[in-house]
């Protein structure tokens, strides 16, 4: 279980204290009374116990580091037969190097769409929710707050991100967002300049790495939009992208602000962080059923000449071209690729897909009972009609989205 990255051990000490030992509280952290601190609990009691009884950690499961590698490195350390450490450092080397081949990949084309105007590299990812109301207060980490969601798409031409930004009422986090947001991208930002794209993002099945967002791709390619399209995805683990800078810079400047309340305020936040952040507020006109609209026209099993079922998961990268179907290969450094016919009828372009929500999206009731009691307490009177506007689904239906990400898939 993950706990918010704003939290820790100590944290929850400090929200223990205020809850149960106001006294101790209150002079807790003040230097020139720390000889009258005797708490019934002390952190390190607090410390062991919380180690020792729970399974929690805090923040993101996306870390830092390399679930994969750590592994290595641990059965390196085993006493094994020299011959079984040589293969584990071999596959090790193996891993590490398909890692870098991406970045090395993601550098090189870096440059290229800087010099050459028919270039570009875009990359695109979703930012870690952030919650509304945002308060200093304890009482937010045991009740359900409501998220705002940023969609991030990186120019490597421009070094522009443009942040696609909008609350749980106005849109989700599946395929057809990300395609709504791209398609939205390549119609009025990026320059009608480009017939060869690169993208690179990570391996996130709902968001980055699906089928209809492969059949919206094709469909760019086939109606000769690009020349061709490129998408690579990287090696599970080693996936920290431009966008993730940009959204360090973002969460940096956030843990100086305490108090948030609408979702106009963040992204007024987020577009000063830097003269490279654009803020784009989406709107429910902006997202589109693409998936639906996609469907018809493409296989729903696809097999290639050599009997290889098409299995998205294990790309490594995929390439499309006009009067093709698409490339796929496993390998990155040198690829290999097998080609698979996805379309099944002739594409229908001159209808557009139909707009995906007609009206502010529901919030489970548990959900929208826990935000009104921080707004009510928390929220100035000026931004509580935000609050006001809300709604809530009757049953177990509405919105209620986790605090964490959406973790890469596994491979
Ligand atoms: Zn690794």
């Amino acid at each position: 279980m993950y706990l918010s990255p704003e939290l820790n051990v100590k944290k929850l000490y400090e929200l223990y204290l205020e809850k149960y030992e106001k006294d101790m509280f209150d002079i807790y952290g003040l230097k020139d009374k720390k000889h009258l601190f005797r708490p019934k609990v002390t952190y390190d009691f607090y410390f062991r116990y919380f180690k020792a009884n729970f399974n929690i950690s805090f923040g993101s499961p996306r870390s830092d580091t390399c679930k994969t590698c750590d592994e290595y490195e641990n059965k390196l350390k085993l006493p094994l037969p020299d011959e079984e450490l040589n293969q584990i450092k071999t596959s090790k080397q193996l891993h590490v190097s398909r890692a870098q081949v991406f970045f090395d990949a993601l550098k090189e084309k870096t440059e290229e769409a800087k010099n050459n105007p028919e270039v570009e590299v875009l990359c695109f990812d979703h930012q870690q929710n952030a919650p509304l109301p945002k308060v200093p207060s304890g009482d937010a980490f045991y009740l359900r707050q409501l998220w705002v969601f940023n969609f991030c798409i990186y120019s490597a031409k421009t070094g522009i991100s443009h942040f696609y930004m909008y609350d749980e009422t106005t849109g989700k986090k599946t395929p057809n967002e990300t395609i709504s947001f791209l398609d939205h991208y390549l119609k009025n930002i990026m320059s009608k300049d480009v017939k060869t794209l690169y993208i690179f993002s990570d391996n996130c099945a709902a968001q980055n790495k699906n089928g209809s967002l492969v059949q919206y791709l094709f469909t760019l390619a086939q109606t000769k939009q690009f020349q061709s399209i490129l998408h690579r995805y990287p090696e599970p683990g080693h996936s920290f992208l431009p966008c993730d800078r940009s959204f360090g810079v973002v969460e940096k400047a956030l843990r100086k602000m305490e108090r948030i309340f609408t979702p106009q305020e963040y992204m007024t936040h987020y577009g000063k962080c830097s003269r490279n952040f654009e803020v784009v507020p989406v709107e429910q006109n902006m997202i589109f059923d693409f998936v639906n609209y996609l469907k018809p026209n493409f296989k729903k099993t696809v097999i290639n000449q050599h009997r290889q079922k098409f299995a998205i998961s294990k790309y490594k990268l995929i390439l499309y071209e006009a009067n093709s179907g698409i490339q796929c290969s496993e390998s990155c450094n040198v690829p290999i690729y097998s080609t698979f016919n996805i379309q099944c009828s002739t594409l229908d372009t001159n209808t557009a897909p139909n707009q995906l929500y007609k009206e502010k999206l529901p919030l489970k009731k548990v959900k929208y009972d826990n935000v009104m009691v921080l707004a009510n307490q928390y929220v100035p009177k000026n931004d509580l009609s935000y609050y006001e506007k809300l709604t809530f689904a009757q049953g177990n239906t509405g919105s209620d989205v986790e605090m964490t990400n959406d973790e890469e898939t596994i491979e």
